[in-house]
């Protein structure tokens, strides 16, 4: 398909200083997990999004002084001259698909961790420093000031020697040069400062030393914030920097910078879930800095329609679609762009699962992409799947992300026939009912995406309001099955720590319901409701908004100290529960109910005193459980699949284990990629990581 007209605009390319991006899509710095402790894995990382056709690909931070150490969390630290090596590894990955490649050279100041430094953390400002990791900051003297600025020159002169073409003067998300801008963080009373120009002065300072030692021969960008949106918690902007400020800001360095990187407010608000924040939310606040700047701009907005891309080019307000969350689900969106392949675009689902599976130190990953995180160590390309020769006929029995991303895979494989049989009449498993929950919605791209890919793969037949039964399946003429059968939410109180059933808590009576009766359309008996909670995640607070929406009185107990912790991980916790408590619903922090009865809950509070609670209905968002029966069924009688010529039966997704709907998808993905492996029911080995770039490769 040819590209659509009105797309061309978003592939111009746009000279930044001495450089040109191809086009006008740029993967903004963010967080990968890699550092440049896994330098292969970054360069793998980076480099399959340039493929995909983003004209700027940047790394994360990239601390330029030892006392802006972030471990425990993983950064891309360039303040040793032997930092370039491992990420010369990146820039060159990017550069291989004639992308510019940009490195975030940052110093968080009073916010570092520094964990394994053990050196004090710097600040304008002493006593305006903030209490982390037990400690107040030291006040930074003029010698400090001009000790860090000459760090920042030597990282970007590692930076340009590793080949990276943009270099950031970083000072979002209330990083130092934050720190000495807002007037809350800093009450110098010497020249760095009191007036504007005195607070601006480190930040304009760092830039000119940086500009004056590599400014022909790489771009400096420097990333700042506006203001955000008052009325949201976590999101009323960085404290004390103003929206105007800044703006005064950016005129004053303008000759300095040759690409102004703009973000909102502070990073739950910048990186807002699709529950609480659209597409382009940040808009009102972003695009006001082409007030001060005739420079280009780039700006995020989790983009993920092209023809809302091209509209915003065409404001003039922006010059470039920054991309962070997109770029992980979709790192072939520009390319499918331009090639007119829209369908086929994987939609980010705005849950910053990619966040929380990062940010909690584990392998980075995607709701929507499974290759994410995945590029080296197993060596997973989002668009390309290994073509098989096994012409077995493969059975996939149940259509939720599992089970429909495991038949996209074998499809796109080669797998001539696979047949992908679902219960309900919909695909989609879980998710059929999950997206119909207020603030959801957007999470039902991960079906929408599937199902399209599935309509178009002739060789996946889908099957729609058909259960499958064990007789049914050894009947079927498959070779190879996979059960992917999910699971269901338990009705009978069964929580973590306590095994045994709840007393009175039996989901066939009226007053005590499960999420999935809920969704259902079941209704407690009377208006006051009681969701129990001891998932911790967004099943409970959904229930809650929904019941409340309709009237009911809600209130969620929850055994943990705040409600929904998870979010926290998420970026959305506050947010989520500003939102909570403005729907009018209740909250019993860090109580356990053990009881049940038509007119009442029982139970425990934090401290094992007796709690009750009077209510006309319960909602039990306890535990799930496995449905996997059928797994069971099939492989209890071997001789029986081999009479039937099914040589092999394989569980995937959450009739595993219940877990995030990312690791189901992930499971699907794995099973598909290896299941003529010999033995596919075990994930194959990855390959690790060495940290020294320059030995010889790591063998499998
Ligand atoms: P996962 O996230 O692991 O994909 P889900 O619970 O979201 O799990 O989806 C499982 C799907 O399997 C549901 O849509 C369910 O209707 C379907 N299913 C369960 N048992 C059968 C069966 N015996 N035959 C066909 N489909 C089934």
């Amino acid at each position: 398909m040819p590209m659509d007209p009105r797309h061309a605009i978003l592939f111009e390319p746009v000279r930044i200083g001495p450089k040109t991006l191809p086009n006008r899509f740029y993967q903004v710095p963010h967080a990968s997990g890699f550092g440049t402790r896994r330098p292969r894995a970054q360069a793998a990382f980076r480099g399959v999004r340039a493929e995909g056709g983003w004209g700027g690909v940047c790394v994360e931070y990239a601390p330029v002084s030892p006392d802006s150490d972030e471990i425990p969390a993983v950064a891309a630290n360039i303040w040793a001259d032997g930092d370039g090596p491992a990420l010369a590894l990146t820039a060159a990955a990017i550069h291989a698909h004639g992308a510019l490649a940009g490195l975030e050279l940052v110093h968080g100041g009073a916010g570092s961790a520094n964990g394994s430094s053990r050196l004090p953390r710097i600040a304008p400002s002493q006593a305006a420093s903030g209490v982390q990791w037990g400690g107040l900051a030291k006040e930074m003297t003029r010698d400090d000031i001009g000790r860090v600025q000459r760090d920042w020159v030597s990282a970007a002169r590692r930076a340009c020697d590793a080949g990276f073409d943009i270099v950031y003067v970083y000072g979002a998300h209330g990083y130092l040069l934050s720190q000495f801008f807002s007037p809350q963080t800093n009450h110098r009373t010497d020249g760095y400062g009191g007036s504007l120009a005195n607070r601006g002065r480190f930040w304009l300072e760092t830039l000119a030393a940086v500009r004056d030692k590599v400014g022909g021969e790489c771009a400096i960008a420097t990333r700042v914030t506006v203001h955000g949106d008052p009325g949201v918690p976590g999101a009323a902007g960085l404290p004390g920097i103003e929206v105007e400020e800044m703006l005064a800001l950016v005129a004053m360095a303008d000759e300095l910078v040759d690409l102004w990187d703009v973000t909102v407010g502070a990073w739950p608000d910048d990186s807002g879930t699709s529950r609480y924040f659209p597409e382009g939310h940040q808009r009102p606040w972003t695009h006001r800095v082409r007030e001060a700047t005739a420079k280009p701009v780039v700006a995020v907005g989790r983009y993920t329609s092209p023809d809302l891309m091209a509209e915003i080019i065409r404001t003039g307000a922006v010059d470039l679609i920054g991309s962070a969350r997109q770029a992980i689900a979709d790192p072939f969106l520009p390319r499918k762009v331009a090639e007119g392949r829209l369908d086929e675009i994987r939609e980010c689902t705005g849950s910053n699962i990619c966040i929380l599976r990062e940010e909690t130190f584990r392998q980075i990953g995607c709701a929507q992409n499974a290759t994410a995180g995945e590029e080296y160590r197993r060596g997973w390309h989002p668009e390309i799947f290994g073509p098989t020769s096994d012409d077995r006929p493969v059975l996939v029995v149940g259509g939720g992300p599992a089970g429909m991303e495991c038949a996209v895979v074998l499809g796109k494989r080669g797998f001539t026939a696979v047949h992908l049989a679902e219960a309900q009449a919909e695909l989609g498993g879980r998710l059929r009912w999950i997206r119909r929950l207020p603030t959801l919605g957007d999470w039902g791209r991960i079906v929408d995406w599937r199902r399209v890919q599935l309509s178009q793969l002739t060789a996946v037949q889908v099957i729609t309001g058909c259960r499958l039964t064990r007789r049914d399946v050894l009947q079927y003429g498959a070779s190879v099955v996979v059960v992917a059968t999910g699971s269901s939410w338990r009705g009978d109180g069964v929580q973590p720590g306590h095994p045994a059933p709840m007393p009175g808590a039996d989901s066939r009576a009226p007053h005590v319901l499960t999420p999935e009766q809920v969704c259902a359309g079941q209704r407690p008996p009377g208006r006051r409701v009681i969701v129990y909670d001891t998932d911790g995640y967004f099943m409970g607070p959904a229930l809650a908004e929904l019941l409340a929406a309709e009237g009911f009185d809600v209130t969620v107990a929850t055994v943990y100290p705040v409600l929904s912790p998870v979010s926290d991980e998420t970026l959305e916790g506050e947010t989520l529960r500003a939102h909570l408590h403005r729907a009018g619903v209740g909250v019993c922090h860090g109580v356990t109910v053990t009881a049940v009865d038509s007119s009442a809950v029982h139970g425990v509070d934090r401290y094992g005193d007796p709690w009750t609670a009077e209510c006309d209905g319960v909602v039990l968002v306890t535990q799930q459980v496995s449905q996997d029966a059928l797994y069971r069924e099939l492989t209890a009688d071997p001789s029986a699949l081999e009479q039937a010529g099914i040589a092999a039966v394989h569980l995937v997704g959450d009739a595993v284990a219940p877990r995030l709907i990312s690791e189901a998808v992930f499971d699907g993905h794995r099973l598909g990629r290896e299941i003529d492996r010999a033995d596919a029911g075990l994930p194959a080995l990855w390959r690790s990581e060495r940290p020294n770039p320059a030995g010889p490769a790591p063998r499998r």
